[in-house]
């Protein structure tokens, strides 16, 4: 089975935790902290190996998980960084984040590495919290936690041209005349379930790769039969070949089926059915009939819209290598660029830490507000206080989640102070 589609799940390492501790000498009896910092978690990276074809690794292993970062040490011991794990796709895979289907990164292209997920940052162990005023901190800072994705991979087959048509009308004998490939042929629907590939070898040219696109039938672009799962592929073909059966031998009209496959691919995606194309009227050979005016309707229908009609036979040849040429020549015009799938998924901003848990206390002890639990951890972890935007963003969060209200509800005043882990502020409102 050709694997073209692949869902998996995908962890970055929790950076490791910073400790608490105190140095212990001889004599000296109230020893400075020296709690090690945490290590960093790993970060999940994906890779391009142009030796790759399929997804079809991805169907035995679904989970991929980086290291987590090691807690830090007593004696200012650094915690180990965790190995990150690197995942290896064919080029031409498109990432998609699971739920939504949106689009993180196409591995297309100049696109061959990419830091999906990155692990997380280690805690400060306790050494960093002292102060003149507190010379024996008793807190560190807890490492960043994992990051995690459920992912779908889709390998789009890159193809310079795209064969369509409906079932029967000789694509498979086509593309097994022209191309190296060995597709299935019979006579009957649906037998080519995978979308099959073969390089056209044509004298005085550099060739050109072709994809027979199969199970395109009606209510195809609705989801129906397995039209959906393969129309994926046609996506970046630069030109497609509309082949036809021009001697009706299953009863059908070929004008009409070719308004029915361009209306699938419209309603698939309206930049699909703007591609150059060219028709192949198929199957001459059995036309017996010398007063059959198909080939004459076809192109009388079609020519005028700038669609050039090619009567061929896939099964002795004839007008095979005219077509062939033309094909070349379109390519040929359209160029190099390939379609890259922008970025429409970013997890850095989507780490989903708004169903985390929170609390809000007054220490009566300390005399300080205490703002602690999983969301302060998760969000002093991606955001950055030095920075303007970090420190807009944190204000923010603030006011948004609530914090303020609530702390206003304990009756905190201005100039009191808020402790949120290894940070402490004086509140002003
Ligand atoms: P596909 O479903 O479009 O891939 O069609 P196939 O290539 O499997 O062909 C369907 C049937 O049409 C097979 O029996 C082929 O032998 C026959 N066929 C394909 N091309 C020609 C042709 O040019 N002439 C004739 N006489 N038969 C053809
Ligand atoms: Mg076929």
């Amino acid at each position: 089975m050709f694997a073209d589609r692949a869902r998996i799940y995908v962890r970055s390492g929790k950076g490791g935790d910073g400790h608490v501790s105190f140095r212990r000498e001889k004599y000296v009896p109230n020893g400075g902290p020296d709690g090690g910092d945490g290590g960093r978690g790993g970060d999940v990276i994906f890779v391009v190996d142009e030796g790759l074809n399929t997804l079809i690794d991805f169907r035995h292993i679904r989970k991929y998980k980086a290291e987590d970062g090691e807690n830090g040490g007593k004696k200012n011991c650094r915690g180990k960084d965790g190995k990150d794990i690197i995942i290896k796709v064919p080029a031409g895979t498109v990432i998609k984040e699971a739920e939504s289907g949106q689009v993180i990164t196409d591995m297309s292209g100049d696109n061959k590495r990419v830091m999906l997920l990155k692990g997380g940052r280690g805690g400060n162990g306790n050494q960093h919290y002292a102060t003149s005023t507190m010379q024996a901190p008793k807190y560190a800072q807890p490492g960043q936690p994992a990051q995690e994705l459920e992912l779908i991979l889709e390998l789009k087959v890159i193809a310079d041209v795209g064969l369509v048509g409906f079932p029967n009308v000789g694509k498979s004998t086509f593309l097994s005349r022209v191309t190296n490939a060995k597709p299935k042929i019979a006579n009957y629907h649906f037998t080519t379930l995978n979308p099959n590939l073969g390089v056209v070898d044509l004298e005085g040219t550099g060739g050109f790769v072709i994809a027979d696109i199969p199970g395109l039938i009606e209510g195809a672009s609705e989801g129906v039969g397995l039209g959906h799962e393969f129309l994926r592929h046609i996506e970046r073909t630069k030109v497609i070949i509309h082949i036809v059966d021009a001697a009706g031998t299953e009863g059908r009209d070929p004008i009409q089926d070719i308004y029915a496959i361009n209306k699938e691919l419209e309603a698939y995606n309206p930049e699909i059915a703007t591609r150059p194309q060219v028709i192949a009227a198929n199957k001459i050979d059995v036309i017996y009939d010398p007063e059959s005016k198909m080939i004459e309707a076809i192109k009388k229908e079609f020519e005028p819209k700038g669609i050039p009609v090619y009567p061929i036979s896939a099964v002795s040849g004839e007008g095979v290598k005219e077509l062939l040429y033309h094909v070349y020549e379109m390519v040929q015009n359209i160029g190099e660029e390939i379609t890259v799938f922008e970025q429409e998924y970013f997890p850095e901003r989507n780490s989903g830490y708004s169903d985390l848990p929170y609390t809000v206390i007054y220490d009566e002890e300390a005399d300080e507000y205490v703002v602690e639990g999983p969301r302060i951890e998760k969000m002093l972890g991606y955001t950055n206080l030095e920075s303007e935007k970090g420190f807009t963003f944190f204000q923010n969060f603030l006011k948004d989640t609530g914090i303020l209200d609530e702390l206003e509800a304990l009756g905190i005043q201005e100039g009191d102070t808020v402790r949120m882990y290894g940070l402490s502020f004086d509140y002003y409102k």
